[in-house]
């Protein structure tokens, strides 16, 4: 080999082992620049200008020394997702479509508000808890986001908004983990990924405006007390395990009673007591709407500090389910709210360009199976098209 080609060779190898600061808080880049014997102070530097001044190239980080930013860039670099394609719907609701390594998409969407704009990040590839009514769960898994694709979708979002420059069209107020994915299935890089989220240095939201949403993977909930006191979604959609069994699989393995018992450990670990569980209920015709579960469900959240978000499923192609009537919707509504309860109606946005809630595809390289079944299952239920 020629000595050019060599260089070629050593410098391709270098540049695929380079370190994505991307996805690393303060106390990760304390242990990288420790690592490679440069002050502490350089990591408050480093994520000030990747989220707040969204400068990704290390040349231009004025600050650093000439030196230091020639070293960054032979050893580490900021790499974001590509985004395959953005979309906005008629009523102000964008969703993205994002490649990440290994060739699957996942999906992001932006929610605006009058009184704020909600970012619906996703954390997995796809989903292996197969709840019944969710397009997510019947397009299989692939793996878990890591924590810099998971950050990189907030980075993304605040760019499009122009929001690192003062003429900031708009900006990402909230963010839940409410996308792709189970997020407790990926616990650390989804743990890591928020403290950037609330991070000064970084985004600084408050921990009131970041909610983690679970369909309740028991043990890891008790852990995320230990270390994270984001605000906490909780999926139910029905108000007994033998209903649940059906619609959330995980059910079989952590029921209701124990569910509901690390939710409200929880909140009780928080230091503002004043916070609550949002309970979370997809509300499908004739399945889990009748006024039976609404006064069921009322009994099995009495002791726990919460408030209900009634969502209309949102239909997907092949989807088992209907979405609930306006009477069945506002029955159960109200006898929820005659019980006591704040409960409040999550109204269906992005429709036109399938960014509702439970919508999400992507396009996941299943690694499951599940999607070939079910694609199989479409494919036999369809009417065959017999012409002349
Ligand atoms: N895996 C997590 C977070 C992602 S799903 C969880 O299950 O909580 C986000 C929310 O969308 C959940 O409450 C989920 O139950 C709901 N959802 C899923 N499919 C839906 C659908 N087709 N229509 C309406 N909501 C849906
Ligand atoms: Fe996964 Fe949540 Fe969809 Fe269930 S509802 S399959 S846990 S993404």
């Amino acid at each position: 080999m020629s000595q050019e080609s060599l260089e070629t060779v050593v410098h391709q190898q270098a540049q695929k082992a380079k370190i994505n600061l991307l996805g690393f808080s303060t106390s990760r880049l304390y242990d990288f620049f420790d690592g490679i014997g440069e002050k502490r102070f350089r990591a408050t530097q480093i994520i000030k200008w990747i989220h707040q001044e969204g400068q990704c190239d290390f040349s231009k980080m004025t600050n650093l020394s000439k030196d230091l930013r020639s070293k960054l860039a032979d050893i580490a670099e900021i790499k974001l997702p590509e985004v395959v394609s953005c979309q906005d719907s008629i009523d102000g609701t964008r969703k993205w479509l994002i490649r990440v390594d290994g060739g699957s998409c996942i999906e992001m969407v932006y929610i605006p508000e009058r009184e704020r704009g909600t970012l619906c990040v996703s954390s997995q590839i796809g989903c292996a808890l197969d709840c019944s009514f969710c397009a997510t769960g019947k397009q299989g898994f692939n793996r878990d986001l890591t924590a810099a694709e998971i950050i990189g979708q907030l980075w993304i979002a605040a760019d499009s908004f122009d929001q690192f420059t003062p003429k900031a069209k708009r900006r990402v107020s909230n963010v839940v983990m409410m996308g792709m994915g189970e997020p407790l299935m990926n616990f650390d890089n989804v743990v890591d990924a928020m403290s950037i989220m609330l991070e000064d240095n970084a985004y600084g939201l408050s921990k009131r405006r970041v909610t983690l949403s679970t369909s309740g993977v028991v043990p890891q909930l008790d852990k995320l007390a230990d270390v994270s006191d984001v605000s906490l979604a909780i999926s139910l959609h029905a108000p007994n395990d033998e209903l649940r069994n059906q619609l959330v699989p995980i059910n079989r393995k952590y029921p209701l009673a124990q569910f509901i018992a690390s939710a409200q450990n929880y909140i009780e670990k928080m230091p503002d007591n004043r916070r609550k569980v949002t309970v979370e209920y997809t509300l499908m015709d004739q399945i889990n709407d009748r006024s039976i579960h609404a006064r069921e469900l009322a009994v099995l959240l009495k002791d726990l500090p919460c408030k209900i978000n009634l969502i209309p499923f949102n239909s997907f192609p092949g989807s088992d389910y209907k979405t609930v009537t306006k009477t069945a919707l506002s029955r159960f509504r109200d006898i929820l709210m005659a019980e006591g309860y704040t409960v409040t109606v999550r109204t269906t946005r992005g429709d036109d360009i399938a960014a509702a809630c439970g919508q999400l595809a992507g396009e996941v390289n299943d690694r499951t199976k599940r999607q070939a079944r079910y694609k199989k299952r479409l494919d036999e239920t369809q009417p065959i098209n017999i012409i002349g």
